[in-house]
């Protein structure tokens, strides 16, 4: 096939100071180049992770990544090389992502260096400069390249990490609540301009999210992550408008506003109950303590994925048999 896919499946540990954590587990997916997925989860559900770990910032103990169809070793060969290259992470502080004492011009001459593509001599590195900035739509560029961090609002600033990311000349953006620091002003801002380099650049887009209305609107595939599995998925549409998950069913229920496109305030508490610890996660579905349809073979056996119409699952004992007979309220409603 022609798209990009990276992939990994298996059981991770996340090595911790004094014991090995199990931070993610059975975590499985794909990225499609010019598609956004969005994996939307509350803190502590092992979301981050997952983007650590496809960026190689954490070491993979079980599982694998593919990136065009080939699979990724870690290490220093040159099909490693070229995933670092072509994956590039962007974190969801900008303040602490740029070296306060070094300007725009510095970031991103460094990252153009790294991989290669500052050019041969001044002219050329100063035209690559100036193209870097225009895409991410800091304009005129001559007026951002000298500045320092603190000189730049928070949207500016996530916009020259993004450029900073598009100088390594990416496939694959793993951005990591990119907006949730920001203003809720510039948010959308911010948002659209992935969404723009999704098309222009045909990249694949990894979008981590507490806030699975903005998931809804920028997104075209949603990943619901829950205590590090991956509960449900499907197309962005299907999944906000008839979550089949329990889960998936609360944090629509307890989003302030569903129809908004970002949330006006951070709202990272969902429902009743805490999301358990990644160190001893309950047994069975790791979501029964909480869940209101709990019945008793939820609390010691793990529900595998079902298949649901349109290409939605979910991992829950509510489809088991036939899948396609779902039996929540929202399909009722439907
Ligand atoms: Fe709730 Fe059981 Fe489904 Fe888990 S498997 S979400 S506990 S109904
Ligand atoms: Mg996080």
């Amino acid at each position: 096939t022609k798209h990009f896919a990276v992939r990994r499946t298996g059981r991770d540990l996340l090595a911790g100071k004094r014991r090995a954590v199990h931070a993610v587990d059975d975590v499985s997916l794909r990225l499609r180049r010019g598609t956004v997925t969005a994996l939307v989860g509350e803190s502590g559900s092992g979301k981050s992770t997952v983007a650590r770990l496809l960026a190689q910032l954490y070491p993979l103990t079980s599982g694998e990544i593919h990136l065009g169809g080939q699979p990724v070793k870690a290490g220093r060969g040159r099909s490693f090389r070229s995933y670092v290259r072509r994956v590039q992470l962007i974190f969801q502080d900008p303040f602490a992502s740029l070296n306060p004492v070094h300007t725009v011009r510095y970031h991103l001459t460094r990252a153009l260096k790294i991989h290669g593509r500052a050019g041969s001599g001044e002219a050329e590195l100063e035209k690559n400069l100036t193209a870097l900035l225009n895409r991410v739509q800091l304009t005129p560029p001559h007026q951002y390249l000298d500045k320092f961090p603190h000189e730049l609002s928070g949207g500016q600033r996530q916009r020259v990490a993004i450029a900073r990311a598009l100088g390594a000349d990416p496939q694959v953006l793993l951005a990591d609540e990119p907006v949730s620091m920001l203003d809720v002003s510039i948010r959308l801002g911010v948002l659209n301009l992935l969404k723009d380099l999704k098309d222009r650049l045909h990249l694949a887009i990894l979008y981590i999210t507490h806030d699975i209305a903005s998931a809804r609107y920028f997104a075209d595939t949603t990943l619901v992550m829950y205590a590090g599995r991956i509960v449900e998925g499907g197309d962005s549409e299907t999944v906000t408008q008839r979550p089949a998950h329990p889960y998936t069913q609360l944090l629509i229920a307890s989003a302030p506003d569903p129809d908004r496109v970002v949330a006006e305030e951070e709202q990272e508490e969902t429902g009743s109950g805490e999301p358990p610890s990644l160190i001893d996660p309950p047994a069975g579905c790791r979501f029964h303590p909480r869940c209101p349809k709990a019945m008793e073979r939820c609390r010691t056996e793990l529900p595998p994925r079902f298949d649901l119409a349109d290409g939605q699952w979910a991992a829950c004992w509510l489809y088991e048999g036939d899948g396609t007979a779902r039996t929540d309220d929202h399909e009722k409603e439907a």
